[in-house]
């Protein structure tokens, strides 16, 4: 799919914890191996038992919206054009007390409220410096 906030827009930077999040076109969440936490964003540390034995899960690709905002205000010129739009905060099934902030794309912004059901679409995009494929995930409402 085109990206929701325009091709110009900042894209993540590549990192070893977080590639498999931004490349894979599944929800990956990282799980300790030892006490089964999930945790995200990934880091090199469980944060239940501190152990290092971690590992990227693929997780059914849907969730709940706990919050969202309906932004009418550019703080980048690149999203002037894409206002309204909506931020939410997206609890992952399958990853218990997991939450990630993306962008609900393919309906009307004003739609989004706390408790609908969405999930995973992936947007397409190139990292500058590796020339990788981005498969970006962003969420749309489940009934819709
Ligand atoms: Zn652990």
């Amino acid at each position: 799919m085109t990206r929701y906030l325009g091709d110009d827009f900042l894209v993540p930077s590549l990192t070893p914890a977080n590639t498999a999040f931004f490349t894979s076109g599944t929800v990956q969440i990282q799980f300790c191996e030892d006490c089964n936490h999930a945790q995200h964003p990934p880091d090199d540390l469980c944060y239940a038992c501190q152990g290092t034995n971690l590992a990227f899960r693929a997780t059914p690709g849907t969730g709940r919206v706990e919050s969202a905002v309906l932004v009418h205000h550019a703080i980048h010129p690149a999203l002037k054009e894409r206002l309204p739009y909506v931020i939410a905060v997206i609890s992952f099934d399958g990853a218990p007390g997991c939450n990630v902030t993306g962008n609900v794309v393919g309906c009307a912004p004003e739609t989004v409220e706390i408790g609908a059901r969405v999930r995973a679409v992936f947007e397409e995009a190139k990292d500058p410096e590796s020339g990788k494929q981005l498969l970006i995930p962003q969420w749309e409402l489940a009934d819709a």
